[in-house]
Formats: structure tokens, C-alpha cells, sequence
């Protein structure tokens, strides 16, 4: 078989995308994490933290920065889906 790579992070089969790669699935509903708004009610965001993301300018800065490692954190202790690999079943919200 041939190896596959994530056409955007270039990921291998079995291995975590890059962070923020809009091919990563998310571990909590198997949607994108950049989108999928998990990272707003996981984290319990208020409206200033959900704009920073939302307008995603420079997570080297606060609130990013700090949000961004949260949700890291967060999708470590989940467990990151590494690409070639589809959320378990049951995991969509
Ligand atoms: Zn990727
Ligand atoms: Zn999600």
C-alpha cells in the first residue's frame, strides 16, 4: 500500500496533523477543530476569547496565545486523530 500524506501538513498515515491543520478531525465530534466550536464550549470562552479565535490573528499574543494552549491541552488529554484515521463511532455530538 502505498503511503498517504495529509495534502496540507503532510501529516503520514498514523500521525498527528500539525496544529490547526483544517484537515485534523476533532477528538470531541469529529468535526474541524478550527470551526467546529468545540473549542468555545470546551473551553468555556467568553465573547472576547471567541472573537481572538474567530479572527485567529496572532496566537503568539494574548488571549490567543493562551487559548490556543488550552486547547491543546485539551485535545492531548482527548487524543488527537492522526490522519488516515476516522473519529470513533459515537463521537459525533
Ligand atoms: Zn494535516
Ligand atoms: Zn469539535
Amino acid at each position: 500500500m502505498q503511503p498517504r500524506y495529509c495534502p496540507e501538513c503532510e501529516a503520514g498515515e498514523g500521525v498527528p496533523h500539525e496544529p490547526f491543520c483544517s484537515k485534523e478531525r476533532c477528538p470531541f465530534c469529529g468535526g474541524q477543530p478550527a470551526s467546529c466550536g468545540c473549542i468555545v464550549t470546551l473551553l468555556g470562552l467568553n465573547d472576547e476569547g471567541r472573537q481572538a479565535v474567530e479572527e485567529y490573528e496572532d496566537d503568539s499574543v494574548e488571549p490567543l496565545r493562551s487559548i490556543v494552549a488550552r486547547w491543546d491541552e485539551a485535545l492531548e488529554r482527548k487524543g488527537r486523530v492522526p490522519f488516515g484515521v476516522e473519529p470513533a463511532e459515537g463521537a459525533h455530538a
